[in-house]
């Protein structure tokens, strides 16, 4: 079958976190999160993001906790998800006030799995370093694992300067981008250090440094991998809309993933108007399914057409078909384990058809222009029947639900 080998991927080691249960760094799987974008105190559409957000396969979901209303709501978005049996642990994002609203709001603490602080929004002047330490005291009182996640477009100014400074002293002062990576690492690897002498345990913590642009992001997370064993958490940020944001994160993300660095990954995309929410975790399950590292669910391999075929009869089975194994995904996970491995070929002609179906789990092979009217179904590379006429597509799918049952038997009970 088409599954790529993913041996020469070495995964650094990192300390291993448990976030709500769910294992992150170490020998664990690289994990899948994403974010809403919805007002947090708005209960009802924050309650149905983070369900469509976990259903879709996001094994964190983030929210920003903003204000008082939002960490009034905190509590509730849970027992809301817990009561519709998802149990996906939320990460509450904070920043400037989150000191202030993770001491006065208990239960908000308590419902979140994970605090996310960031460095360069965490207080100016004196006040940075007690703001940081409530929130340090807070994580571990309630025993919460935290993110120290830095921005590019909120860098603690304090330490720039610091760095700058110290690098125009020096007798041969760096780029001053070279400078702003290393206080983007310095920033994290410090912040992580005063949050252990703090007493947060070296396995409640999470490191991240996202940055907008590509090369930025390889540079700085290899310096991080380097210096820290931290589990790493992996996005590019502000990456964009369409597929420049999908180009974008899956270039920085594969250059670092292929050096074993990441332990979780989010793909930032700005989604369009009425563009669900949703596609970004899509497209971080597919980054690390293409790269042999994780499967999430069964893949369509498909021809990109060309002259021989001018109907758009294989084109629409293909996209049908990866729809339907993808909206399948929520229950099979549970019912049919190993499926997510599946692949299945839908191609367009005589000319790769018939080799790329032998490659599948099952594959169809649909007549070009000029070619006889029928479609020869592969299954694990014998052909084994042809399906010809009407409802050709209908017919793929039921072989595709009868395999599915046959090779990944449902779980007893
Ligand atoms: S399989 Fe046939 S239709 Fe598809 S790209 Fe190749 S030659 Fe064109």
């Amino acid at each position: 079958m088409s599954s790529r080998p993913t041996d020469a991927i070495q995964r650094r080691r990192s300390v291993p976190v448990t976030i709500g249960g769910i294992a992150v760094g170490g020998d664990a799987p690289i994990r899948v999160q994403s974010m809403t974008n919805t007002d947090t105190a708005d209960i009802d559409s924050t309650v149905t993001q983070c369900a469509e957000l976990a259903r879709a396969g996001s094994e964190f979901v983030r929210i920003t906790v903003n204000n008082e209303t939002a960490a009034a709501a905190v509590p509730r978005i849970r027992e809301r998800l817990d009561a519709m049996g998802v149990g996906v642990p939320l990460i509450g994002d904070f920043h400037f006030n989150g000191h202030r609203l993770l001491s006065d709001y208990p239960a908000c603490a308590e419902a979140l799995a994970k605090y996310r602080i960031n460095p360069g929004n965490v207080g100016r002047g004196e006040k940075r370093d007690s703001q940081f330490a409530t929130m340090i005291e807070i994580a571990c009182r309630y025993d919460r694992p935290v993110r120290i996640g830095v921005n590019w477009g909120s860098l603690d100014q304090e330490l720039v300067v610091r760095m700058m400074d110290a690098n125009a002293r020096s007798a041969a002062p760096k780029e001053a981008d070279v400078v702003m990576r290393e206080a983007m690492v310095e920033s994290a690897v410090g912040s992580a250090e005063r949050a252990e002498a703090l007493g947060l345990p070296r396995d409640h913590i999470i490191l991240s440094c996202k940055m907008s642009g590509v090369q930025d992001l390889i540079a700085v997370y290899r310096m991080l991998a380097e210096r820290t064993d931290h589990a790493l958490h992996l996005g590019l940020t502000e990456a964009g809309m369409g597929s420049k944001g999908i180009v974008a994160s899956t270039a920085a993300l594969a250059v670092l993933l292929q050096e074993g660095i990441g332990d979780t990954i989010r793909v930032s995309l700005t989604p369009a108007p009425g563009e669900p929410r949703t596609r970004e975790v899509v497209v971080a399950q597919e980054v690390l399914q293409t790269m042999g590292l994780r499967p999430f669910a069964p893949m369509v391999t498909a021809c990109p057409g060309c002259g021989r075929t001018t109907s758009t009869v294989f084109q629409e089975l293909a996209e049908e078909i990866q729809g339907y194994l993808r909206e399948q995904m929520p229950v099979w996970r549970e019912t049919h384990p190993g499926v997510e491995t599946m692949q299945v070929a839908v191609m367009g002609c005589v000319v790769n058809g018939p080799g790329e179906s032998k490659q599948a789990n099952i594959g169809i092979s649909l007549p070009g222009t000029g070619e006889q009217p029928s479609a020869p179904v592969y299954i694990d590379g014998q052909k084994v029947t042809t399906l010809k006429g009407a409802g050709i597509a209908e017919r793929f799918k039921d072989m595709v639900n009868a395999y599915v049952a046959e090779h990944y038997p449902a779980h007893d009970g």
